[in-house]
């Protein structure tokens, strides 16, 4: 009986726990250093596994309670709809995390003058001057804005979110968004406007902090290739069925993945079904969790 009572308890704190985490099945960002064929069969941001110990109920009742994980949100962004008939607007953003660059995504970008969002770290920009020369080469192609310093988390307190801790504190969040935007005027980049972070999770307060900096906050709202992690056919199915006023989140850093060959073929697609490609500089947009009002 008292073994039945311990584990329903767990169960129910892990429950708890991984919902206040508000995760989902496919990870949206990529922070998976190495290059993995799948995505993790843990539920990501799920606590690890804890040893099951006996304890009698009126101990358990008495022991002090673990701290809470912070409330993580992980906003959408939406583009005004260009309201005509059978005509989409979309929003192409990608996150240059770490790694390389995508030469498959970056050539039909560049060919075919496709307008997009490039959110840069400072640890992709040191690593791929060249692909840097060929954004800043292409103004009219190309808004470039900040994916943070060392791509971690922005939450303002301790979490770990798919396997990486977060800044952890209010001024770590603040270094994290500063060292991405002083990289980039380094790096010759205009100003940044918006930020997003990695993982694209926050908890409220830090998105209150990094707004407070004078940044709107990036959400998205088709995750067009899971993190990179998803085949090529099924990215290439997600991005090409964008619908009027989507903001889609792919990644520009990953060459060795499949789903930058889908990425490259949806933009195509929609090229060839008329598309109207913008940047997040060029249009409206709204965003819930209090990013961008
Ligand atoms: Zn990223």
């Amino acid at each position: 009986m008292n073994r039945l009572f311990i584990s329903a308890a767990m169960v129910g704190a892990c429950l708890s726990l991984a919902s206040a985490a508000a995760v989902e099945s496919v990870p949206t960002a990529d922070y998976f250093p190495a290059a993995p064929q799948a995505a993790p069969t843990v539920e990501p941001g799920a606590p690890a596994a804890v040893p099951q110990k006996r304890v009698a109920p009126q101990k358990l009742a008495a022991m002090p309670k673990p701290a809470l994980s912070p409330k993580l949100v992980e906003p959408h962004l939406r583009i005004l709809r260009s309201g005509i008939a059978a005509h989409q607007r979309v929003a192409l953003t990608f996150d240059a995390c770490m790694g390389q660059a995508d030469e498959r995504i970056l050539s039909v970008l560049v060919s075919e003058r496709i307008p997009a969002t490039i959110f840069v770290t400072a640890r992709w920009l040191k690593r791929n001057p060249q692909a840097l020369s060929v954004f800043l080469a292409n103004p009219d192609l190309f808004e470039l804005e900040n994916h943070g310093q060392n791509h971690i988390p922005a939450v303002d307190r301790p979490v770990s979110i798919y396997g990486i801790a977060s800044a952890g504190s209010p001024e770590a969040v603040r270094q994290e968004v500063q060292g991405g935007a002083d990289a980039m005027r380094a790096a010759g980049i205009a100003a940044p406007r918006w930020f997003r972070g990695s993982t694209a999770k926050y908890d409220l307060s830090s998105i209150a902090e990094i707004r407070a900096m004078g940044y709107r906050i990036a959400g998205y709202s088709l995750n067009g290739d899971g993190g990179s992690l998803l085949g090529a056919a099924v990215t290439e199915k997600r991005i090409s069925s964008a619908k009027d006023g989507d903001v889609v989140i792919s990644h520009i850093n990953q060459p060795t993945h499949a789903a930058g060959e889908g990425v490259a073929r949806a933009i195509v697609a929609l090229k060839a079904k008329g598309t109207e490609f913008v940047r997040l500089q060029d249009v409206e947009d709204t965003g819930d969790d209090r990013t961008t009002e």
